[in-house]
């Protein structure tokens, strides 16, 4: 199908918006007409640092799956879904319950192909890296894999929801997961960016006594002061970082 996609053709500069001819999916693909996307700093670092062009970037997609090849089951046309990072599923990493450790990810993340070396994207006979962590998300249309999409309730705002697939549960994750805060730790979160103030939020929902936020940036640090109020009705220890959706809800 055409698709319009922001290219990565030379480094450092900025994208250009072409059409594109993106595949059907295969049986383990699902194609999502994407609704909004996050921009990440890791696709800066990539534009500005490419391992293969030309290239489609974006990995914090949220959209509407429009199609599933056979083999899906998790997801059908219609569903909302935010998109996340990659992971095989099947290493002892993502056994045990650490997906972002997956032994996969890097050639999952950064290869710009399937697996079996093909492109989801092409041009006029000219292929075109996708599978960015595999979803290549800065473009109307998106093919990616099961363990990458995260159904999400109908009215969840699809044009904000992105961020969640990366930046939100980096910094709510760090502070729910790795950290295992706790109601009344301390805590003090350094830059206050989208990571940094997820975390902050994080730290309010868990109800630390302290939450200290370290920035340059006048307009972060107000934003935090906000951000970092508890209320009355947040969980008071949410174990598992599935509690975001809530904590987006509210922030
Ligand atoms: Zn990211
Ligand atoms: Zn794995």
């Amino acid at each position: 199908m055409k698709v319009t996609a922001a290219v990565n053709r030379e480094k450092s500069q900025p994208f250009t918006i072409e059409q594109l001819e993106l595949d059907a999916p295969r049986p383990d693909e699902i194609l999502v007409r994407i609704v909004g996307a996050g921009l990440c700093h890791t696709d800066l670092t990539i534009r500005n640092n490419p391992l293969v062009l030309p290239s489609v970037l974006g990995h914090e997609g949220a959209g509407v799956v429009e199609q599933v090849g056979e083999g899906i089951t998790k997801v059908k046309p219609g569903d909302h879904v935010v998109l996340t990072f990659p992971s095989c599923g099947r290493c002892a990493n993502c056994q045990q319950g650490h997906p972002a450790y997956c032994v996969r990810s890097f050639g999952l993340t950064f290869s710009g192909v399937r697996p079996d070396g093909s492109t989801t994207l092409h041009k006029e006979g000219e292929k075109i890296h996708g599978n960015f962590l595999s979803q290549s998300s800065f473009a109307t249309h998106a093919l990616t894999l099961e363990r990458n999409a995260v159904k999400v309730l109908p009215d969840a705002p699809l044009e904000l929801m992105g961020p969640l697939g990366c930046g939100i549960q980096t910094g709510a994750g760090a502070v729910f997961n790795s950290l295992q805060a706790r109601m009344g730790s301390s805590i003090a979160v350094f830059g206050l960016g989208s990571v940094g103030l997820s975390a902050v939020m994080a730290a309010a929902v868990v109800r630390c006594s302290k939450i200290i936020g370290v920035d340059i940036n006048p307009a972060r640090m107000q934003m935090a002061k906000e951000l970092g109020q508890p209320t009355s009705s947040t969980p008071a220890r949410p174990t598992r970082f599935r509690r975001s959706r809530r904590l987006h809800v509210k922030g």
